[in-house]
C-alpha cells in the first residue's frame, strides 16, 4: 500500500498514512478532524517508480562499483605478484 501525505484543513497538520489509493482521507492525526486532503507528495513508494532515469542510474552505479572492485582486486594481485605488501 502506498504512503500518502495528508494535510488537515482544520489545523494545518501534515501527516503520512498508509492508505489504499481509493480510500477516503483519514482523520487528522493531531486534532481528529476529518477535513483532511491528500497532498501530491514527492514520496515515491518502491515499486511505483517509473522505469526511467532512476533505474538506469542505479544500474550504472552498480556497474561502477563492480568495476572499482575489479580494479582493486587486479591491483592487489599485481602487488602480490611483485612481492609487495598490500
Ligand atoms: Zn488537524
Amino acid at each position: 500500500m502506498p504512503i500518502y501525505e495528508f494535510e488537515c484543513e482544520q489545523c494545518g497538520e501534515r501527516f503520512e498514512e498508509l492508505v489504499a489509493a481509493d480510500a477516503a482521507a483519514p482523520a487528522c492525526a493531531a486534532c481528529g478532524s476529518e477535513h483532511t486532503r491528500r497532498l501530491l507528495s514527492s514520496v515515491s513508494p518502491p515499486g511505483r517508480q517509473p522505469r526511467g532515469a532512476g533505474v538506469r542510474s542505479d544500474e550504472s552505479r552498480r556497474r561502477e562499483r563492480e568495476a572499482a572492485r575489479q580494479d582493486r582486486l587486479a591491483s592487489s594481485r599485481k602487488k602480490r605478484a611483485a612481492g609487495e605488501k598490500p
